[in-house]
Parts: structure tokens; C-alpha cells; sequence
């Protein structure tokens, strides 16, 4: 069995389960934030009772993060929905809006709180609950009916997926990050490439890489349209969960048989690999940076759980320490605690937050802010049709805002190289 396929067996306390079998599996923990979480309560009530109380409250995680700075009367509504609820149930981990328990993005928020643990099942209500395949585990996106039925049976009914396998060989030159491999799995196999299947990553190319960049490679699974992505678990996964575990739960760690069957494979080079954009109006929609480069832009943008992380902003720091953006540069931490990364973390004595605000960029608050759009308010949203380069997931039309502004995805080196000549522009010529 693949692990995948290992991960369900477990999860449906059989021996073996074949892609195609249809199966009940206990769920280990469920995720819901702000845009689906009234959703999720409201199903749950509706069919198990407005008094009932959900399977296990410990396995509960309420994450409010998307629509979160914002005027808007029915964002705040949602969230005062979420806080009634976890009140009702005493919901153990519930990261409330405006406390010092406040996290931000709920994929990056999960694993920072230990939420996440190899050879684990995690349901969210969100399409990017993926990005915990990282960590050696079956996570995936589900809608809210299903997340409504989990709460209160703490199961769910699944189709096994069959497993894909990417195998990344070789260093990673210092001008790529995992969001140009990622963009270029998609570009390869198209928005539809994977649907319904399992998206394995494996080779010395990707147990190079820390487990943020490999939190980055699983989070864009779901823009091939795979059900899941997931990466074995290594010393990098296990000093990460071990460190963080919520509760001390015990777990065990799955790996892919030896003779695993896949239903399609591919084989990597990372040293050969390009910078990539994937241009107007698809993640799919692939270029390599030399073939646009020169092309104009109004805005760069570097957030997300894609392109928020430390590493992240680590890497657009070094490119714009000591310059200045000559674009409107917008810069959104996923979470407070990798917020407070960016006061601690010095390149050449200036902290990371110093070398954005000195180059001339600005620094939201902890959230999805303009990754979705939002309200009009919403830090960073292109309220026009502008151009924008960003280290998001997702450039369909109207994702970011305005339903004519055109979004080119790439990696934080790629957008911060962007953000100081205002066109498309190589990580190589900065670096
Ligand atoms: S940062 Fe963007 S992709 Fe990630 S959860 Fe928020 S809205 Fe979704």
C-alpha cells in the first residue's frame, strides 16, 4: 500500500484498503474557521439537534482567519457565531479574534499549535487542509455538510484515492523554493491533473527542504485538483511535531510499502528546473520567469499559507535589504507567531519587519487579508483592475478582488525581485 492508502486502512481499523473502496474512517481532528464554520454549526445542529454536543470536543479545532481586520458587520457576525459555539461546547482549541490566543491563517496556525501528527486523519473546511500532508498524514478540504456530520459522528464515508508520485532529485539552486516546483507539477499536469488522487513527494530534492517549503509543495495539491498530498515523515517532521504535539497524543509514523503501487509517476531534476509564474487566470497557466520577464505590474504581494511563512519572508527579505519597491509591496505574516519572526529575525543586524518597512513595503496584521479578497477594506485586496504578482495559491478571476485585475503566482524570490523593478523579474538578476 501506498501511505496514503496505509493511513486510511488505519483509520477504518482494517488490514488493507484498495483505491476505489469505499470506506467509514474515524476522524482525528477537524478543522473549521469563519467562512464555514457558521456553516458547519448550522448543519450540525440542523441534523443532530440543537442541544447535541459534538463527538469529542479535544478534536475540535476552531481557527477564525479569513475575513478577521475588516468593518464588515456580517464578518464579524461569523466569528461571534464561532465564539458562541465553542463557548456552548467547550471547545478546547478555539483561537479567538482579538486574544493572545489569536493565530491567523488556520494551515500555518495548526501545525504551529500541534495540531498536526504523522499517520493521522485532519478534515477541514477548506480546500487547502492539504498543506498537513506535510506532517505524514491523510488531510484534506471538505464542505460543509460533511464537516457538519463529523461533528457529530465523528466519522466520515471516503473513496481511497489512488496515489500519484513526484520524486524531486537534487540541489535546489539558491534562486528556486518549493512554490516554483510546485508551479511547475501543475503546469505539467494541468488544473485537473491529479482529481480525486493522492499527490506523493518523495527524493533527496524535497527531504532537503524544511518543512515549511514542504508545507508549501502539499498546500498547492488541491489547485491539480488531488484530494491529497503528503510527504513521508523524517527527523525534519518528527523534531518539528515532537516539539509542538498538543497534548503529548501519541502517534505512529506510515510510510509507503517498498513495492506500493502508484498510478503514475515522475521524475524531477531540481537543478535543471526555472523560476515560474503561472500567469492570468490559473495556477496551471505556466511560464518561466525568462519567458515574461519585463512584463508591467501595479503590485506585489506576499503573504497567504502558501507564501507567508518565515521562510517565505526570509527569502523576499534578502532580495530587498537595503532597496526600495518601486510597486505598491504588500507583506501579511500567516500567523502572529511567525509575526513575531519577522521582529526577531535580523539579516545584517536589521530585522526582517526593518527591511520591509525600509524598502517601502507594508505590513498587515496576521490573516488571510487580500489572498481571497474579502470585504473592500481587506488589507492588500485589489479594489481595481490592476496587475499584481503574488505568492498566493490561486489567480482566477476575482480571487485577489476586482474580477478584472490579472494575478501572476510565483515565488517569494521571484515577487520580491518584482516588487523593485516593477515588472517581472528573474530571482538571478538580484541574487
Ligand atoms: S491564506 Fe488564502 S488560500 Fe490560505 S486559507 Fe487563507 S484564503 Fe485560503
Amino acid at each position: 500500500m501506498t501511505l496514503t492508502e496505509k493511513i486510511l486502512a488505519r483509520a477504518s481499523h482494517r488490514e488493507s484498503v484498495q483505491p476505489g473502496d469505499n470506506i467509514w474512517i474515524d476522524v482525528d481532528v477537524l478543522m473549521t474557521h469563519d467562512v464555514c464554520g457558521p456553516g458547519t454549526i448550522g448543519v450540525f445542529k440542523q441534523h443532530f439537534g440543537p442541544n447535541a454536543k459534538v463527538w469529542d470536543r479535544d478534536k475540535v479545532v476552531i481557527i477564525p482567519d479569513h475575513y478577521i481586520f475588516t468593518a464588515d458587520k456580517m464578518a464579524s457576525r461569523n466569528v461571534e457565531v464561532l465564539r458562541q459555539f465553542a463557548a456552548e461546547q467547550n471547545i478546547k482549541y478555539f483561537y479567538d479574534v482579538g486574544t493572545p490566543s489569536y493565530k491567523g491563517v488556520c494551515h500555518i496556525a495548526l501545525p504551529e499549535e500541534g495540531h498536526t501528527r504523522p499517520g493521522e486523519v485532519l478534515f477541514g473546511t477548506d480546500s487547502h487542509t492539504c498543506t498537513a500532508g506535510a506532517f505524514g498524514e491523510f488531510a484534506t478540504g471538505i464542505g460543509n455538510t460533511d464537516a457538519g456530520f463529523i461533528l457529530g459522528a465523528g466519522k466520515l464515508w471516503v473513496k481511497v484515492p489512488e496515489t500519484m508520485r513526484f520524486i524531486f532529485h537534487g540541489t535546489l539552486p539558491p534562486y528556486l523554493m518549493a512554490k516554483d516546483l510546485i508551479l511547475a507539477v501543475i503546469g505539467d499536469i494541468g488544473c485537473d491533473g491529479a482529481t480525486y488522487k493522492a499527490m506523493e513527494f518523495d527524493g533527496d530534492g524535497v527531504y532537503a527542504l524544511n518543512i515549511e517549503e514542504r508545507m508549501t509543495l502539499c498546500n498547492m495539491v488541491i489547485e491539480a485538483g488531488g484530494k491529497n498530498g503528503v510527504i513521508a515523515p523524517d527527523k525534519v517532521t518528527l523534531d518539528y511535531v515532537n516539539a509542538r504535539n498538543a497534548g503529548q497524543k501519541p502517534f505512529t509514523t506510515v510510510h509507503s510499502d517498498k513495492n506500493a503501487r502508484y498510478c503514475f509517476e515522475k521524475v524531477y531534476d531540481v537543478g535543471k528546473l526555472e523560476p515560474v509564474v503561472a500567469k492570468p487566470h490559473s495556477p496551471d497557466n505556466r511560464a518561466y520567469v525568462s519567458e515574461i520577464r519585463g512584463t508591467k505590474l501595479d503590485r506585489a504581494y506576499i503573504g497567504s499559507c502558501t507564501g507567508g511563512k518565515l521562510t517565505d519572508f526570509r527569502a523576499a527579505a534578502g532580495v530587498l535589504k537595503g532597496k526600495s519597491v518601486r510597486i505598491d509591496t504588500f507583506v501579511v505574516p500567516a500567523t502572529s507567531e511567525i509575526m513575531a519572526g519577522l521582529k526577531r529575525e535580523r539579516i545584517n543586524g536589521q530585522t526582517l519587519e526593518e527591511v520591509f518597512l525600509s524598502a517601502g513595503a507594508k505590513l498587515g496584521q496576521p490573516s488571510c487579508a487580500a489572498c481571497l479578497g474579502g470585504p473592500s477594506d481587506t488589507f492588500g485586496r485589489l479594489n481595481g483592475p490592476i496587475s499584481c504578482i503574488s505568492t498566493t495559491n490561486r489567480n482566477f478571476p476575482g480571487r485577489m478582488g476586482h474580477k478584472e485585475a490579472r494575478v501572476y503566482l510565483a515565488s517569494p524570490l521571484t515577487v520580491a525581485a518584482s516588487a523593485l523593478t516593477g515588472v517581472i523579474t528573474d530571482p538571478r538578476d538580484c541574487l
